[in-house]
């Protein structure tokens, strides 16, 4: 056999910090604040639903769109929410996850050589689909403020897309730093986009997590936005259904009928018992996720709190499950070595947030910790992590 057999476009993408930490956790029974995953059930009656839809023999191949009740569901939501309208039978697409919904957009409107700008820190998923696309992986930094938040740098913003420019990345709320973009940081990326004529793929997983009173608004809410960007989300965050595997993408009907081109190839169709199931909770455990939210930023405010009492300086979370802490006041100054030890050391797992960079340098000292855990659980690692003064 010819070897490697893995091609030259995936190889950068093999060895990740994630499998690795997620094995050495296991391995040595430590508390996982490493992958972003939430340790409690979504609403009982989704659950039910999903339930009752297995029982009734919602088992087979849903439409190729989705489910026309969920696709409708979807439409409401964003309509109530944020004001937008998406006609449901062709603007709105079911998708195995946002993960799907963003590696299909990408395969499906970037050329090989098209350039995809993305903001660093990303989410992990993110350069691998630009990978399998041809495309041409651009990054533009957030930096870490004054104010213990972290900004975008929208000089390098305006020099990194251009006409060359094919698709830009969003991500607000936004992992892995729990930043929500600014109303100035979303007019920024919508002129440059308007400019250049830019294809924005916006990721808003996190829609339902903000906190402190911040609102989500959505790219496509923006002036000559609606017509250049697709919104992809997911019930996993919402609705602490994150092995469900439901996600949508929304926006113009002949981009998500490019979607809908490449992901008919890649799973045509998924989940099917589940999808009424999340029709019926965006339809009516809307405030099931006001109260996750409200839990969430008392996670949040608590794992903030043990945090810097163990000596960490903790930077802002504004949104997401996660929170991310500079290293350096316990003396240490690499987090990746830092994590790797971590688990052995002192029985946890966290993540360094350098592993999300194309430019590791700025974000060496920092390491990104989940929140979206129970209290005990959050409390035994702040006990366990006050082990490294
Ligand atoms: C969790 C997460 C996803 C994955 O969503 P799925 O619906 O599970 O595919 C995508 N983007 C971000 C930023 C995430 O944190």
């Amino acid at each position: 056999m010819r070897t490697p057999a893995l091609t030259t476009r995936l190889r950068p993408f093999t060895a990740t910090i994630f499998a690795e930490i997620t094995e050495l956790a296991r391995k040595t029974g430590a508390v996982n604040l490493g992958q972003g995953f939430p340790d409690t059930d979504g609403p009982e009656s989704m659950l039910r639903v999903a339930q009752e839809a297995i029982a009734n023999g919602v088992n087979q191949y849903s439409p190729g769109m989705g489910e026309p009740e969920l696709r409708a569901a979807i439409s409401e939501h964003r309509a109530a929410r944020y004001g937008i309208e998406h006609r449901p039978e062709d603007e709105v697409l079911v998708t195995c996850g946002a993960t799907e919904a963003l590696t299909a957009a990408l395969i499906a409107l970037v050329e090989p050589g098209d350039e995809v700008v993305l903001i660093e820190p990303y989410y992990d998923s993110y350069p691998v689909a630009i990978a399998m696309a041809g495309g041409v992986r651009r990054t533009v930094a957030l930096r870490q403020g004054e104010d213990h938040r972290f900004e975008l740098d929208l000089d390098a913003l305006r020099a990194t897309v251009g006409p060359q420019t094919r698709a830009l990345v969003l991500n607000s709320p936004h992992n892995p730093t729990g930043t929500v973009f600014t109303d100035a940081e979303l007019a920024a990326i919508a002129e440059v986009c308007r400019e250049n004529d830019v294809i924005a793929i916006t990721d808003e997983v996190y829609e339902h997590l903000l906190y402190d009173g911040l609102e989500h608004h959505p790219l496509a809410t923006l002036p000559g936005m609606a017509e250049r960007t697709l919104s992809i989300s997911s019930a996993g965050k919402t609705f602490n259904a994150t092995g469900w595997k439901i996600g949508w993408v929304c926006g113009p009907a002949e981009l998500v009928g490019a979607v809908r081109a490449a992901k008919q190839f890649m799973t045509f169709v998924g989940g099917a018992p589940f999808q009424p199931a999340v029709a019926h909770a965006l339809r009516n455990e809307l405030d099931w996720a006001e109260q996750l939210r409200q839990n969430m930023q008392r996670k949040r405010d608590r794992l903030a709190e043990g945090l810097t009492d163990a000596g960490f300086d903790v930077l802002h979370s504004e949104g997401t499950y996660f929170i991310c802490a500079d290293v350096r006041p316990l003396g240490f100054d690499d987090g990746e070595q830092l994590c790797r030890s971590l688990p052995e050391r002192i029985g946890l797992a966290a993540i360094p947030v350098q592993v999300f960079c194309d430019n590791p340098e700025p974000a060496k000292h920092l390491v990104r910790f989940a929140y979206c855990k129970k209290d005990e659980v959050l409390d035994e690692a702040v006990r366990r992590l006050h082990k490294l003064r």
